[in-house]
């Protein structure tokens, strides 16, 4: 246990938190959702079909012939409300009610037994595996590199493409003991010679490393061999490299010796299923960690990849679904952690969505009194507290601060010190949990009303044209049927509420009692308020009848709109406004197509200017044009109003300042670019189901707390801060991520490891206060191989990528890029001077767990938004750099180095997906067929001579030339092969938080430029580096730096 108290862990943490002071009790919290977390809701099966949409009677014919979008300002001059009173007899109510929609539900009694948890006890350790590092010396190259940044000459033209791996004379991997490591990293056609000699006799077991939570921890072995994640043994395979390590073999002698390009030399060795860098690493982690579940009760394992499915054990550490870090054994010193320039960072995504076989959070009552925490630092109840003197007090291992122990809370120790209850409890044996907040950690000190949904629609001309109108109002008739709720047998108590809008606005009383909905129009834009109280938020089951009307009338109404300007401050002011008046949490859906040009606070004015792209101005195009939507935004927090914003814009609409509230509020942008009712409703109508459907958490505050020696510096992602330590969220759903950067402020320490806790308060669907704690602890190390042999890639590139994406910001783009080389050169110039073996200059050393990093690190360079080509928009660079800032790890991952499968070695028979190919024009067979997932985009690539019945069985054309490359969907074919493919597209969809459009993309088409963009591996149009040429120039840094 450390005990060293430092005061100044004090200041940052020692304060009670904000916005949870000073309420006082009452008996809240006793709702209680059996099972913990709810089961997924029952799949969206379209049109619900028990009710009769109302006729659209008289009144719809009164509604539209009395409205005149264009002269708002013939109603009630001295007034800007206008009421317009849909059915002939209704009366509009302006006026606000005393009471205001449902009330909530009633609480439901708390079993007051134990929570519904039973572990499955203490768990073994994992048997250590063996080092999955491999040291090999370097069959020197002949000639020392000419390392310039030209590329190599080679044979293919374009790509600095190597030739075909089809030589023949590379040794195959032999077996396990004496397998060479055979690294390629560098492109492999160009690389020197393969033949690395060195055989690598075993490494000893690594001690076995200890649960955080039982007793005192171990010192690791002499060598400082710290814990390693994965199964105990590697199963040989042609291929896969890395062999366990020799016992001789100090850590610094483990390395990977990547022989940059050669021209002349031979190539590397042979691909296995052409295979590359990065294929063979993701074949490889798959291979090694696919098979057996991840247990976390091991301090400090690095998890499986992203790119690997397997299960997770929660023993004590919370799961790599919610928290992944860059570094599983961090510098113990800032010394350390400067020389190595690892970011330590770690990518949080509190409200995860669990696969079904695992358990998701167990929620946890501590009754009246509310969640047990240290005194001092307020850290949660959780594995890492110590109980001591026979559990009359733990000490707490963030600050070492000894509290007591209520007496409704105490429990007897076993011999080892354990509380007897251990098990039985997920605060005390679990990484993740939920407890049950009091009323003192609700807003006001006042239980939250069940939040509500607000629609808000664009109609102006370009929306109903485009039929983005009529396409809305349609789906939201039978979508308004999956609002989220906890309790699938249980109606959603979510409120919901409408307006439409072009110049003005118009908001729609609903009420169950009335016959016909009646509308309101609001034309003093300028002041925005809610015309109506009561009837502007109900509940869908009550009003179902008069919303269906509406939703069935609105289409006919704006039909014949000739308006083409918008508002969209005022629209959010409007919503923010109704629920204050509600006094709610709750989320916007805004459905927008145009430049907000309209007289209205936070107007726009078209400032789209190409020229400014590549100077020291193009910072200016990714920041707001106003301020306005920043004070707005964060106003909408304080409300806990959550804005997302749907775009259908057909010429620049400014992503960048529209963006702001939604990327400030936890929300999301969805951007439909030429949006074509026909065309490009599925994808429309698939994300707006999910993202009404999804999982979330209003009025939300994170906090990360830390032990002594390390903090939270920086924070990333969709979200508002008011301090340096809360992290705000007006909205949190189950896909977004917070990264969290930590920078030293004392010594860590070898023994207790760092330790974080991520706390996270939200109002849950149904209007419960919870508490999500998320607990994850890690080694620390004095030897800098240790750091450099538990680092996790993908989260450094997720890091990196986000830094650099703030970063245009204010600096030069050029300026990012450059700084981000330099640090990855530092970091691998750091690990060549430390830890590798003495090796030629002229070899490119990597650390195993980083060969990916300058594959990767160059994706993030040449994207869009570090180094845009002519053809991308700038709304689209700001739309990615929004979308990346929070995004989880496995969809950068995709982003930056999408999936390209070759689909015509697809095996009917069995579940599994053929290897993929590395993203490289080269890589691309004229005879096959392949499918390219980015995240975001799908591409079906048809080779020019693939085979006759390859195509009869995806297209059911006969010949390549019959292909009609615009369809969006394949054709449902009875055959193996088709059902096969549509299949697995599908499940590529189900993976991803947004729907990914096919695109059939022929051999030698047009539309094979957009295809191209996304081999990365290439030279791209914009100039973006070649991998080959990358790694050049990387490797020119780090000389630099040693030199
Ligand atoms: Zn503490």
């Amino acid at each position: 246990m450390n005990v060293n108290q430092q005061p100044h862990m004090a200041s940052p943490y020692g304060q009670p938190q904000s916005g949870y002071q000073g309420y006082q009790q009452t008996g809240y919290g006793n709702q209680h959702v059996p099972g913990g977390y709810p089961t997924p809701y029952a799949p969206y099966n379209g049109p619900a079909s028990t009710y009769q949409p109302a006729p659209p009677t008289v009144s719809q014919a009164s509604a539209s012939a009395a409205y005149t979008p264009s002269a708002p300002s013939s109603f009630a001059p001295s007034s800007a409300v206008h009421s317009q009173p849909l059915p002939p007899d209704s009366v509009a109510q302006t006026a606000p009610q005393p009471f205001y929609g449902a009330p909530p539900t009633p609480p439901q009694p708390f079993p007051g037994a134990a929570p519904p948890f039973s572990a499955a006890g203490p768990a073994q350790p994992p048997a250590p595996p063996l080092g999955s590092q491999q040291s090999f010396s370097q069959a020197h190259p002949p000639s020392q590199p000419q390392f310039t940044s030209a590329p190599p000459p080679v044979s293919t033209a374009s790509y600095g493409g190597p030739p075909p791996t089809t030589q023949a004379s590379h040794p195959r991997a032999p077996p396990l003991t004496s397998q060479p490591s055979t690294f390629s990293g560098g492109p492999p056609p160009t690389s020197s010679p393969s033949q690395y000699p060195q055989p690598m006799p075993q490494q000893p077991p690594v001690s076995q490393p200890n649960p955080f939570h039982s007793g005192p921890p171990q010192p690791t072995t002499a060598a400082g061999f710290p814990p390693q994640g994965g199964p105990p043994l590697r199963v040989p395979h042609p291929g896969v490299q890395g062999p366990p390590m020799t016992s001789q073999g100090p850590p610094t002698s483990q390395t990977n010796h990547v022989a940059p390009p050669q021209p002349g030399m031979l190539p590397g060795p042979p691909p296995v299923n052409m295979a590359g860098p990065p294929i063979q690493v993701i074949e490889d982690d798959k291979l090694n960690k696919g098979n057996e579940p991840f247990v976390t009760g091991v301090r400090g394992q690095v998890p499986p990849l992203v790119t690997t499915k397997f299960q997770v054990k929660d023993q004590g550490n919370a799961s790599p679904r919610f928290i992944r870090c860059t570094a599983y054994n961090m510098p113990c010193t800032s010394d350390m952690a400067k020389q190595s320039q690892v970011p330590l960072a770690a990518v949080i995504k509190p409200l995860a969505t669990l696969p079904l076989d695992e358990n998701g959070p167990y929620i946890v009552d501590h009754g009246e009194s509310g969640p047990i925490r240290c005194n001092r630092c307020k850290a949660y109840m959780c594995p890492y507290m110590q109980f001591i003197e026979g559990g009359r007090r733990f000490q707490c291992g963030f600050c070492s601060c000894v509290t007591e122990v209520p007496p409704h809370y105490f429990q007897h120790l076993d011999h080892t010190g354990k509380r007897v209850d251990c098990y039985d409890r997920p605060e005390l044996s679990m990484g993740s949990y939920e407890f049950l907040a009091t009323v003192d950690y609700c807003k006001n000190n006042k239980i939250p009303q069940p939040p509500a949904f607000i629609f808000l629609i664009d109609v102006s001309y370009n929306a109903v044209k485009n039929g983005m109108v009529a396409i809305v109002c349609q789906e939201l008739k039978t979508l308004l049927d999956y609002l989220p709720r906890e309790n699938p047998n249980v109606a959603s108590n979510i409120r919901v509420g409408f307006v439409t809008y072009n110049k003005v606005l118009h908001f729609y009383n609903v009420k169950a009692s009335l016959a016909q909905p009646q509308m309101m129009v609001v034309s003093d834009v300028a002041d925005m308020f809610v015309p109506l109280l009561d009837g502007f938020l109900v509940n869908v089951a009550e009003s179902r009848v008069v919303i269906e009307s509406l939703l069935d009338q609105i289409p006919d109404m704006f039909a014949d709109t000739r308006e083409t300007e918008t508002v969209f401050g005022p629209v959010i002011q409007a919503g923010l406004e109704a629920l204050k008046a509600a006094d709610c949490a709750g989320k916007l859906f805004v459905f927008h197509s145009s430049l907000p040009i309209a007289e209205a606070p936070g107007k726009l004015k078209n400032r789209e200017d190409k020229k400014l792209v590549g100077t020291d101005k193009e910072k200016s195009l990714f920041q707001a044009q106003v301020s306005f939507y920043s004070n707005l935004a964060k106003e909408c927090v304080a409300q806990g109003c959550c804005v997302d914003l749907f775009l259908f814009p057909n010429q620049y609409v400014d992503v960048a300042t529209l963006g702001v509230v939604p990327t400030s509020t936890g929300g999301s942008i969805y951007k439909y670019t030429y949006f074509q009712g026909q065309a490009d409703q599925e994808r429309f109508l698939n994300d707006l189901r999910k993202d009404v459907q999804k999982q979330m958490g209003f009025d939300a505050v994170m906090r990360v707390r830390t032990s002594t020696g390390i903090r939270p510096t920086d924070f990333f992602g969709s979200f508002y801060m008011s301090n340096t330590t809360d992290v705000e969220l007006a909205g949190l759903d189950c896909d977004k991520t917070v990264t969290v950067e930590f920078k030293h402020d004392d010594k860590l320490s070898e023994e207790t490891g760092a330790l974080m806790q991520c706390a996270v308060l939200y109002t849950s669907c149904s209007g419960q206060r919870r508490l999500r704690v998320h607990n994850m602890a890690v080694n620390c190390c004095t030897q800098l191989a240790d750091l450099y042999r538990n680092c996790e890639t993908d989260t450094i590139i997720n890091y990196f990528a986000k830094y650099a994406y703030r970063g245009v910001l204010n600096n030069p783009t050029k300026n990012v890029r450059d700084s981000l080389i330099n640090q990855c050169a530092q970091i691998l110039a750091c690990y060549r001077k430390n830890c590798a073996s003495p090796s030629s200059a002229g070899q490119l050393i990597l650390p195993e767990c980083m060969k990916l990093l300058p594959v990767y690190l160059n994706c993030v360079l040449k994207s869009d938004i570090l180094h845009p080509g002519a053809d991308i928009s700038l709304d689209d660079r700001a739309y990615l750099r929004q979308l990346v800032s929070a995004m989880d790890v496995a969809e950068s991952h995709a982003f930056f180095y999408p999936r390209l499968l070759p689909v015509h070695k697809l095996n009917v028979e069995g579940n599994a997906l053929p290897v993929a190919v590395r993203d490289s024009e080269e890589r691309l067979s004229k005879g096959g067929v392949y499918l390219l997932e980015t995240g975001l985009n799908l591409f079906l690539w048809v080779g020019a001579n693939a085979q006759q019945e390859l195509l009869q069985n995806i297209f059911g054309a006969p010949a390549f030339s019959q292909i009609d490359p615009n369809m969006t969907s394949l054709p449902i074919l009875d055959n193996p092969y088709s059902k096969r493919l549509r299949e697995i597209i599908e499940s590529f969809r189900a993976q991803r938080s947004r729907y990914m459009k096919l695109m059939v993309v022929k051999q030698e088409d047009k539309l094979e430029l957009i295809f191209k963009h996304f081999l990365v591996e290439d030279k791209n149009n914009s100039g973006g580096a070649s991998y080959v040429d990358f790694l050049c120039h990387m490797h020119k840094e780090i000389r630099q730096l040693l030199s």
